[in-house]
């Protein structure tokens, strides 16, 4: 009998076991939904590579058969409504363990009423809430994390294969049209080129330079982890973890994991400070916030780092780590502007945009997270920029009036570095003391 295959952040035919549970039970129908409640928020670059993405899926699907149905409306409507026009007796999806995808799929669970709405895998190599304390509790700490991590184990890759599926169609909406994103420079989408990127990047020696912007050798591989494009099992059944490099870079899928156990056991940590603690941090408001914000998202904080970093932001959908943590820093220590409206920031306009890892890292950063840095470390962004951009280059990539000013005027520091680190470390001193 045949099924609906959902398709949300697993955007691809390999490596999928929710596609193999599927044409396990007969012909296949595979489905996308744009739901306004996430399509609205996200950005023009956001958008863009998502529709590159759902073309690829498409033309893939194509060779096998009749292609992507895209239908658009909240899914709690138009999932059931799907299955009533063809008579499916499933809707099979790889399990979504976000706040927003969970209340989602239990809705449409309801909706779906006596068909079953089937989860099989995740977009995680072991799924959020299986990695448990001694006491049966989440970790809130990584470095244990990590290690039950690594020992819990993974599935080897799942083999899923197009050819052997019987696709079946239904009529389909057209994607909307691509949002006009000439000048961005975006990764090509699509499964394929995850994996040529994954190909072309195994192996290469990474520890040492990971943190160097200038060289820009970190893998670039989260677009595809975030949209599902290339499974971490597929990239994990690659990796040695006796040699360095390799371990290091499962380290960093290990982070991935660790956020999204972390959002699953505690869903309101999107929103609210892991550590309520910081909550009464004096923060500014209103029209001087408007000012300091708009200041760092267009690139203008007069801080060469920073700004190359949000200019970067804007011009590719994407940002490298350790840039993330120094505007992060910067706006929350800085400018004293709450991490939830750089969080925001950051979701509209990265294409590996993923709640878990964005607001988590941002309250990392901002001291009131989980393993987070001490409030008290607070990165001095002129330093920062002469550790890990040693000659300048990141930085004269993306502000070219700096080197020549016929193109612009560079602003002045919006700030004074000393005298902010100076008001922060005062306002935590008197949270600590007064409550
Ligand atoms: P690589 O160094 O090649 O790492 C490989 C993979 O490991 C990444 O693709 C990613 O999936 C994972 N990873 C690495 N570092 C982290 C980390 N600190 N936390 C979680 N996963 C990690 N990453 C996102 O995927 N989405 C986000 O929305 C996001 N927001 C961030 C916001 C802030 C303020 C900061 C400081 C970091 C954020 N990160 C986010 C983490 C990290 O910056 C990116 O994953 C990384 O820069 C992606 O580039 P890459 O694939 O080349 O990384």
């Amino acid at each position: 009998s045949p099924s609906i295959l959902w398709f949300r952040r697993d955007l691809r035919l390999g490596d999928h076991p929710a596609l193999l549970a599927a044409a396990a039970e007969g012909p296949v129908l595979p489905l996308f939904v744009i739901d306004p409640a996430l399509w609205g928020p996200s950005g023009d670059v956001r958008r863009a590579f998502l529709l590159r993405t759902l073309r690829a899926l498409d033309a893939s699907l194509r060779e096998h058969g009749p292609g992507l149905v895209v239908r658009s409306g909240r899914p709690e409507s138009v999932v059931p409504a799907l299955v009533a026009e063809v008579g499916a007796q499933a809707v099979h999806v790889s399990a979504d363990f976000g706040p927003y995808g969970a209340a989602r799929d239990a809705r449409v669970a309801d909706a779906l009423d006596s068909v079953p709405l089937v989860p099989t895998g995740s977009p995680y190599a072991v799924a959020p809430g299986r990695v448990l304390t001694g006491d049966g509790g989440p970790y809130k700490v990584f470095t244990p994390f990590h290690k039950a991590w690594a020992n819990h184990g993974w599935r080897a890759p799942a083999e899923s294969d197009p050819a052997a599926v019987d696709w079946l169609g239904a009529p389909s909406e057209e994607l909307p049209d691509e949002p006009d994103v000439s000048g961005v420079d975006l990764p090509e989408a699509g499964e394929a080129a995850a994996r040529a990127r994954w190909e072309a990047w195994r192996g290469t020696p990474y520890d040492d330079v990971r943190d160097r912007p200038d060289l820009d050798a970190t893998s670039r591989l989260s677009p595809d982890l975030r949209w599902g494009t290339l499974h971490p099992r597929t990239i994990l059944a690659g990796l040695d973890a006796r040699r360095h490099h390799d371990a290091v870079f499962r380290k960093e899928l290990a982070w991935r994991e660790f956020y999204a156990h972390v959002l699953h056991a505690w869903p309101d940590s999107a929103r609210e400070y892991f550590k309520p603690e910081l909550q009464g941090l004096p923060y500014v408001t209103g029209r001087e916030r408007d000012r300091r914000l708009a200041a760092w998202t267009e690139g203008r904080t007069g801080f060469p780092i920073v700004d190359a970093g949000m200019r970067q932001l804007l011009a590719e959908g994407w940002m490298h780590n350790r840039v993330r943590m120094i505007v992060a820093s910067f706006l929350v220590k800085d400018l004293h502007v709450e991490w939830t409206h750089g969080a925001r920031h950051f979701m509209r306009h990265l294409v590996d945009g993923d709640l878990a890892s964005n607001q988590h890292n941002w309250q990392w950063v901002a001291g009131c997270g989980t393993d987070a840095a001490p409030y008290f470390r607070i990165f001095n962004p002129t330093t920062q920029g002469r550790k890990f951009d040693p000659d300048g280059a990141y930085v004269r990539r993306w502000i070219p009036e700096l080197t020549d000013p016929t193109l612009g005027e560079y602003p002045d520091p919006i700030v004074d570095h000393a005298e902010q680190r100076a008001a922060t470390l005062e306002a935590y001193q008197l949270l600590r003391r007064h409550g």
